[in-house]
């Protein structure tokens, strides 16, 4: 793969105890220098435009002036330095280009996957939250479509937190469809089954809450039985996944028990639904937050991309998920 990087980054300072912190990133490319030889590419900040075409103005501007003012709390869990504003451009800039280097056709090893930081995907059209305070992959996803470069988006967020931003942006538009499966009851409470679109947009709504305790199998099958068809039907030009990590086993923060080999294995089933397509195939960091699960995770997924074939296991999903899947699958009328 080519990771898209940028020192700036770093420069968001969450304080000392803070799950999402600059350490992510250091050992993700400390994991990285491990492995085969990887590539980093730095990209242009976003611009202010790209960022208000996703976000008010107003809010917009409210985070540079708490930003330039020092920053602090947010809210309880969404902090902010005076770094954390050229940070998040600088996140939001790696996932445009991570959709413009999948849509001008790169892709095997030279898949992007931008490992910007903060994260993106709870962030709404108007208030920070989650850690998030710019959403990258819907910044990435409008700028290609404004700029002609595509005219469908699809964006599968396998975070295990549900994407409630990505999916308010984009809840009444026809032409960004967003599957995400996630945990159950966890932060921030949305993604229910019937949250399916609005007006244009109904049915580019896609959402899997999984049970507490779904592993690989039941990951493996949601994303075979449900999602994948969905994005085939919905025939995008370019599918982005919002990687985040914390449905790993070992991660702090979830319930969930996808192991490293198990993102491998998604892995491999989301490049072979954007080959289906034609589509090109990103992906734009989320959360994860168990440093050597974290790391490990972004290392397989490269690895993967590298030739290296994912180990497969015959864990069975559990009822909880098969049942879910045939409701999920009535409500979206996937035959
Ligand atoms: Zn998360």
């Amino acid at each position: 793969m080519q990771f898209g990087y940028s020192e700036t980054c770093l420069d968001h300072d969450t304080g000392e105890r803070h799950p999402e912190a600059a350490d992510r990133l250091r050992a993700i490319r400390r994991q990285l220098a491990r492995r085969h030889a990887v590539t980093y590419v730095d990209a242009d900040p976003a611009s202010v435009e790209a960022v208000t075409a996703v976000h008010d103005a107003d809010y917009v501007d409210s985070v540079r002036e708490f930003c330039a003012d020092g920053g602090g709390d947010w809210d309880t869990d969404t902090v902010a330095s005076e770094g954390t504003w050229d940070a998040a451009l600088a996140s939001a800039g790696l996932a445009q280009w991570t959709a413009e280097r999948a849509l001008a056709g790169d892709d095997g090893r030279d898949t992007p996957f931008s490992i910007g930081r903060p994260p993106g995907h709870h962030a709404t059209a108007d208030e920070a939250m989650g850690f998030c305070f710019i959403n990258n992959v819907a910044v990435a996803a409008r700028s290609v479509l404004d700029d002609g470069k595509a005219t469908r988006v699809a964006i599968f967020d396998w975070d295990v937190h549900h994407g409630n931003g990505t999916q308010d942006i984009f809840y009444d538009r026809d032409d960004v469809f967003y599957a995400s499966i996630h945990e159950d009851g966890l932060y921030p409470g949305t993604g229910a089954l019937d949250e399916t679109g609005d007006g244009a947009g109904e049915g580019a709504t896609f959402n899997v809450p999984l049970a507490s305790g779904a592993g690989d199998a039941d990951y493996l099958l949601a994303f075979e039985q449900a999602i994948r068809p969905a994005i085939a039907r919905f025939d995008p030009d370019l599918l982005l996944v919002s990687a985040g990590f914390d449905a790993h086993r070992h991660d702090p923060i979830s319930r969930m028990r996808v192991s490293t080999e198990g993102y491998a294995r998604l892995t491999g089933r989301v490049r072979e639904a954007a080959a289906d397509v034609d589509a090109g195939l990103g992906f734009v960091l989320e959360g994860g937050y168990g440093l050597d699960t974290l790391s490990e995770s972004v290392a397989t997924i490269h690895e993967t991309f590298d030739g290296r074939a994912p180990v497969e296991d015959d864990d069975d999903p559990s009822e909880d998920t098969t049942d879910l899947l045939a409701e999920v699958r009535a409500i979206h009328g996937l035959a």
